[in-house]
């Protein structure tokens, strides 16, 4: 087109431009029949803004007996977000991403499904979902080791995890638990109830509504990835390390809020194929 200078032609306008946002590369997912076809879909950790109130979700699991250790949202590849699985007590070589994040062993959860009954958009929109707002979102529940006793005591109060619906409340300080401090419970929902509520969501994220109000597959989405991979990952991690020296402190830390892009925010938006 003519252009002088260094700059020679325009990018492509989503290059950098707004509209769709990037999303961290390492995450869990789950196969679902898409409407191209299948579609890997991406499983977002359920979280709850620092400070927000009464945020209503609906447990899925008949038990929360499930644990795993993780190294949740880690930087590589230029961004945050990214999830793992620890295989350092599974594989004799230990886990690569130990050293590399100097997390030994990895964190443990233990581990549910939720429906987050919040209503959500995405932050930058693309041209076909402006103005789309999505609820009853299937999310992962990890619950970190300080706070199993305490939800372990209100699910036994209402009689089990699954159909209890609670109203959950974070604390405004920035390093309070990204789950939220208390689970208010707020009576239960029946089988019926249930596909009733969460059919179109079901239909909208791809699975039948029995599908959709079970637990994600933990044994299948939780799968470590393999050493190799894992030690390709580390070297990411650790290149991205070098580059920003000062992006812990940037990061927001442990469990805080700093990182700009939470891991699958916009899963609804769109899934990643595979195939
Ligand atoms: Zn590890």
């Amino acid at each position: 087109m003519g252009y002088r200078g260094s700059g020679g032609e325009p990018p492509p306008p989503n290059n950098g431009g707004g509209g769709q946002f990037k999303k961290p590369p390492y995450f869990f997912g789950e196969k679902v029949k898409g409407q191209k076809g299948p579609e890997l879909k991406r499983i977002s950790a359920f979280k709850v803004g620092v400070g927000q109130k009464d945020v209503p979700v609906v447990g899925l699991d008949l038990k929360l007996d499930y644990a795993v250790r993780l190294h949740p949202r880690f930087k590589a590849a230029g961004m945050h977000g990214n999830y793992a699985v620890c295989i350092s007590k599974t594989e004799s070589r230990g886990c690569p991403l130990d050293a590399a994040l100097n997390e030994e062993g990895g964190r443990w959860f233990l581990v549910g499904t939720v429906i987050d009954r919040s209503k959500w958009s995405p932050p930058n929109p693309s041209a076909k979902n402006k103005g789309k707002v999505w609820t009853d979102s299937r999310r992962l529940l990890l619950i970190p080791r300080n706070q199993v006793d305490e939800i372990e005591g209100v699910v036994q109060k209402v009689g089990g995890f699954r159909g209890a619906k609670f109203l959950v409340t974070r604390k405004s300080e920035q390093i309070s638990s990204r789950i939220g401090t208390t689970w208010w419970p707020d009576g239960k929902m029946t089988e019926e109830q249930m596909k009733g509520a969460f059919e179109k969501a079901a239909a909208n994220y791809g699975l039948p509504v029995e599908k959709y109000i079970q637990p994600f597959d933990y044994d299948t989405i939780l799968k470590g990835k393999p050493f190799e991979v894992l030690q390709k990952i580390a070297q990411e991690i650790v290149a991205d390390a070098s580059v920003v020296a000062d992006d812990a402190e940037a990061g927001g830390g442990d469990d805080g809020d700093g990182e700009p892009i939470e891991a699958g925010e916009d899963a609804a938006e769109s899934p990643v194929s595979y195939g």
